[in-house]
């Protein structure tokens, strides 16, 4: 299968592709820790990305598309793909349905998750990660005491993009920029809509409907 996990800042979206390429056994591509990942590693990507994500905006298009056709180009995404964060922009989604067309691929279905943006920006900045192990955890619903990981001890830190103000401008950019995404896959009746409020298991058994709806749809 060729999903889009599509939806705001903090939904949940990457929680719920890492669960669902598990069980389904396809590729889990996330551009936000391709990115992160190239800013640890310091790599000419990283460093030409960090100063965008940072302020909480989107890196421009041009490096995105390129990561993205790199990465469907690898073997494990022969056998399907959760795209999570991709595309964010129309000219994302406008590129990716030319790279499909080239190799003759499509996508199965756009999955929006929906969460009212107050309790997104709540959550998101409670979210703290630990520098050593890198799990994350969230002030509200984990027991934190003097912000150590309750894993390993390590200290818990704030990533810079889930600060208020950056949180607030990516909303902004969500709203001018990649709300119209959804507009384009509604157009194409590839997109449903699932509510992303609940227990971590309540949302995934939701998406795995959808997906068990679709699966069943193309069979007949
Ligand atoms: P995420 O982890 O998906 O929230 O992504 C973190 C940051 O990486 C975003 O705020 C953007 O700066 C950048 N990013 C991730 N995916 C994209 C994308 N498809 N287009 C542009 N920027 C992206």
């Amino acid at each position: 299968m060729r999903i889009i996990l599509f939806g705001p800042p903090g939904v949940g979206k990457g929680t719920q592709a890492k669960i669902l390429s598990n069980e389904l056994k396809i590729a889990h591509i996330a551009t936000g820790d391709i990115l992160r990942d190239a800013v640890a590693h310091k790599t000419e990507l990283g460093l030409k990305a960090k100063t965008f994500m940072d302020k909480g905006e989107l890196v421009p298009d041009d490096v995105v598309i390129g990561i993205i056709r790199d990465r469907l180009r690898e073997k494990d995404a022969a056998n399907g793909f959760i795209l999570d964060g991709f595309p964010r922009t129309l000219p994302q989604a406008e590129a990716l349905e030319s790279v499909f067309r080239k190799i003759g691929m499509k996508v199965d279905k756009v999955i929006s998750m929906e969460v009212d943006e107050e309790v997104l920006i709540n959550r998101l900045t409670s979210r703290r990660v630990c520098g050593n192990c890198g799990s994350i955890f969230n002030l509200m619903t984990d027991k934190i005491i003097n912000l150590t990981c309750p894993k390993c001890g390590g200290e818990l830190f704030q990533r810079d993009d889930d600060k208020r103000e950056t949180i607030e401008k990516r909303f902004k950019v969500y709203q001018n920029q990649t709300k119209p995404v959804k507009d384009y896959y509604l157009q194409k009746d590839l997109l449903v809509e699932v509510d992303g409020i609940g227990d971590i298991n309540v949302v995934t058994g939701r998406l795995k409907n959808v997906l068990s709806t679709e699966r069943h749809a193309r069979a007949l």
